[in-house]
Parts: structure tokens; sequence; C-alpha cells
């Protein structure tokens, strides 16, 4: 991503006509920003020009959340079936572009392209669907003694999203926020906003009304913490960094704004000391396929393994083999495994941890500095493994956001539960084990939002969010619906 500051007529490089937009979309019209200034976005796999996004100035995002309050009272009247047949719409025009949103996310994260089309478009279509169904399954009515507690919602919501699967951030958000009945202004990641373009087009194609829902490009420093203090907006919807989601919590804090916040993660992937040697080999194996999926760019990636001191040399040699068999590559390649990191500034910060993690002691078993052979071009950064970690280490402590995989030992249960549970972060964690009701036993004492049980399936319709500093609130499903209502009690 590099701003400009350049007037809107200067001469554009090589991005394609269809990725240049020098327009945000309030009030249900395509507007000009206040500035002239633009986000060039940069292609992962080859590091041209991808396209242009405007950075919007704070003037602009006021005027977005403005347009969504006025909206906001008509929209919360709407019957659940409106908004559910709206949402259905905007999936069907999305879904008409699904191959070109797979080929722009791509580009835009690094993402193979089998794997965009399945978790980067399917996912964001499918929780489209489901966000129409929680519209028309309401929630509950409840009556306690002479009160009626009844569910609103809760009204203007500022939706700021990351990178890393853009299109189902901003879906995982705004859709379940329209279908409660809250208006919204999306702001995308700097770094890959052009998909947001996509799926503005397919809302204003499916015909919501004026204001419902606003989009407004540009840096989280500018227009995110605009919309982070807006007196118009009653709720933030943040997903990010810990550093910009603690910012964000203490701008909403001056206008007591609700905040829903999913950060970071650091999270364990505890191998309990029963495994045979078969099922040692496919755990680990899977390991890896969970701590480099997206070439690590992903917040619940299970970036600590934690195995047992006896089986040290066993696990590293498995390590080494899954990761040798791993096919790093331009996205468009058939058979790629990793493609590159979405940008110049997130290969940098990742070189740079594996430069600390080398520093502090931790011993290199696989990878390291530098890009893949043959791999200058692109932000490609080798998969990389790191063994004889200890929990203290910098590498075992923060999020990295990259393919650095630490192996860390443990002598007894409980010492893997203390290493797991110590660090700020408690997003995700998985454990394995022969016998399935230890594996659970150990996954509750884990202090995380969610916990993978012998190699179980993401699913979109559970709850996904943090303990401690990876976050406040849940999304997906009937959790995620939930955070868009307020509670009203009435006394009768
Ligand atoms: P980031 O914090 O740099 O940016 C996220 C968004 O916040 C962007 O739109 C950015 O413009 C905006 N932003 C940045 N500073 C801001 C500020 N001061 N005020 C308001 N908005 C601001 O994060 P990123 O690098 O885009 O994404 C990677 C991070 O996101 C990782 O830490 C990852 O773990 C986290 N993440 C969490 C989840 C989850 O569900 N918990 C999911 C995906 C990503």
């Amino acid at each position: 991503m590099t701003l400009h500051s350049a007037n809107r007529h200067a001469p554009r490089r090589s991005a394609a006509p269809g990725l240049q937009h020098d327009r945000i979309y309030i009030d249900g019209t395509w507007t000009e920003p206040e500035s002239a200034a633009s986000i060039e976005v940069t292609d992962s796999t080859d590091e041209r020009t991808l396209g242009r996004a405007p950075a919007a100035s704070a003037a602009d995002a006021e005027r977005a959340a403005s347009a969504a309050r006025r909206a906001f009272d008509a929209w919360a009247g709407t019957a659940a079936a409106e908004r559910a047949l709206l949402l259905r719409s905007a999936a069907a025009h999305l879904a008409a572009r699904r191959g070109e949103l797979a080929d722009l996310i791509s580009r835009e994260t690094g993402m193979p392209r089998p794997q965009s089309l399945a978790v980067q478009v399917d996912l964001p279509l499918s929780n489209l669907d489901e966000a129409a169904r929680r519209a028309t399954g309401g929630a509950a009515e409840e009556r306690i003694g002479r009160s009626l507690i009844v569910r609103e919602p809760v009204g203007a919501v500022g939706c700021i999203t990351p990178w890393n699967f853009p299109l189902h951030q901003s879906v995982a958000k705004a859709a379940f926020a329209l279908a409660a009945g809250c208006t919204v202004v999306l702001k995308p990641s700097e770094i890959a906003p052009l998909d947001a373009f996509v799926l503005t087009e397919a809302i204003a194609e499916a015909g919501f009304p004026p204001g419902v829902f606003n989009l407004v490009t540009g840096t989280g420093t500018e227009v995110g913490e605009a919309l982070a203090t807006s007196p118009d907006l009653d709720m933030i919807s943040f997903t990010g960094s810990t550093a910009a989601g603690k910012r964000v919590a203490e701008l909403a804090a001056r206008t007591v704004k609700r905040v829903a916040l999913e950060l970071g993660g650091k999270s364990a992937n505890i191998v309990l000391d029963d495994l045979d040697d078969a099922r040692l080999e496919l755990v680990i194996t899977d390991a890896v396929r969970r701590a480099y999926g997206n070439s690590g760019q992903t917040c619940t990636a299970l970036t600590r393994l934690l195995v047992p001191e006896h089986r040290l040399r066993q696990v590293e040699a498995i390590v080494t083999e899954a990761v040798a068999a791993l096919v790093v590559g331009d996205p468009f390649d058939e058979g790629v495994d990793l493609g590159p990191l979405a940008s110049a500034a997130q290969r940098d910060r990742v070189q740079e941890w594996i430069r600390i993690g080398s520093a502090e002691g931790a011993r290199l078993v696989v990878g390291g500095l530098g890009a893949p052979t043959g791999r200058e071009r692109g932000f490609y950064v080798r998969p990389t493994v790191f063994s004889d970690v200890r929990p203290d280490m910098a590498i075992a402590q923060e999020e990295i956001f990259g393919p650095v995989l630490s192996i860390l030992t443990y002598r007894t249960e409980d010492e893997a539960v203390a290493i797991a549970n110590g660090v700020r972060y408690g997003l995700s964690g998985a454990v394995s084990s022969l016998d399935p009701g230890r594996a659970e036993r150990v996954a509750r004492r884990l202090r995380t939002g969610q916990v993978d049980v012998n190699g179980a399936p993401f699913n979109p319709r559970a709850p996904l969010g943090g303990y401690k500093e990876s976050g406040i609130g849940r999304e997906y499903g009937r959790y995620g619906f939930e955070e868009f209502l307020e509670i009203k009690s009435i006394q009768r």
C-alpha cells in the first residue's frame, strides 16, 4: 500500500481499469471524497500496482456516519423478511462474481486461488445466507416477573476490518449488523480494500435504502479514528491488531460506544503424551497446516506447537518432512500450498521475527531468512520452524502473522496448560490425544475463545472471539448476530 496525495487526474500505472476507484459510497450514492488522495494497492504476487482506492478524510467518514445515523430509524423499522430478502439479493449479486473475487483476493492477500474461492469467497457467501436466516429468526423475547425483555438493533455501526480475510471480515460484521436492523459504515483495510468495492456494488444492486450501508476507504489513523470518535455511531466492530484495537477502544470510550474487538492471537496446539507413532505423524503433519494456513496470516493460526519433551526429536523429523513437502509459489499455479504475504511491510516484519528468534537462542529447524529460491519478486517468506523455544521468548509470546512455527516442550499436562495460557492472547487452541475425553478436559482449561479437539475443522456457525487481549465479543452465527442487539426491559 502506498499513499498518494497526487491530484485526481494524475496518470496511473498498470492497474486494471475495473480496479481504479475514486469514489466512496455514502447515502446510496458513489460520491467524490473530500480529498483526491489515493491508496495504491499492490499485487502481493508480483509487487505491481493492482488498483487504487480513495484515501478518504475524517470529514468523509463523518459524512458517512451521519448518513448511517439518518437511515437508522427507518431501517430498524423494516420487516425482518425485507432485510433478509435484500441480504439474499446482495449474496446473489456477489455469487455471480465468485471467480473474479477469488482472483482479486488472491492478488490482495497472496492466498492460493482454490483456497481463496472456498474461504475468501464461499465462506462470506454462506455467512450472508446465515445473516439473512438470523434476521427472520429474530431474537427471542423473554418475561422476567412483570418485565418484558426485548432486543432491538444497537444503532449505526462502524465496521473496521483487516486484510487477511478481507471480504470474510467485512461480511462477518456488516451482514449481521444489517440483519439485526443496524446501519453500517464499512472501512476496509488499506492493504486490501478492493474487494470491498465489489461487496458495495452487490449491496447497491440489491437495492438497500440510501444510508443503510456506506463504504469509506482510507487509513486507520484518519478514517478509522474518525469512526471510533464519531458521535453519530453507536458501536464499533473492529478486527485487527491488538495495538490498534486498544486505540479504537480508547477513542470509542469518549462517546461510550459499544465496542466489539476481534484481535490478535498466539494460539497453542497441545499434543498430549499418549499418541502412538502413527497418530503422532498425522497430528504433527496437520499441525504444520494449521500454523501455515494463508501463509500464517490467520488470527487463529496455531503457531505454538507444545509437545512432550521425550518426543521432541521425532516431532522435529516429522515437521521437517512436512514443511519440505509444502509448495510455496504463485497463488495461481496448481498445487501451491503457500503464496506470498500480503505486503512488503508484513514480509519485512516476519523477517525481523525470524532474526529475533535466532538472536534469542531458538534453534532453526527449517526455513530462515530470505525468500524461497526463485521467489524474489512478490512478498514470499520461507516457511520457518524454530525448536528449543522457551515460553518466555518473544517469538513464543508475540503474534508474528507469517509462516513461522515455534516448537516448545513440556513434561506434565499441567505444565502444557500453563505454557498454553501463559501469553496475553486467548483466541484459539488445539488439543490432541488418543482419549477424546482427556483432550476435552484439557480444552476446558485453556483460556481461549475456541479450541479444536483432535483435528476438528473450523465451524463457521460457532462463535469466534477472544479471551484476554484477543478481544471482546463474538462473531458468526447466533452470537455474532446478537452482538448487534441492545436489550430493553419494559415493566408492565
Ligand atoms: P491492523 O490493526 O493494522 O488494521 C486493521 C484495521 O484497523 C485496518 O482497517 C486499519 O486501517 C485499521 N486501523 C489501524 N489503526 C487504526 C486506528 N488507530 N484507529 C482505527 N482503525 C485503525 O491489522 P491488520 O494488520 O490489517 O490485520 C492483522 C491483525 O488482525 C492481526 O493482529 C490479526 O490477528 C488480527 N485479526 C484478528 C481476527 C480475529 O477474529 N480475532 C481476524 C483477522 C485478523
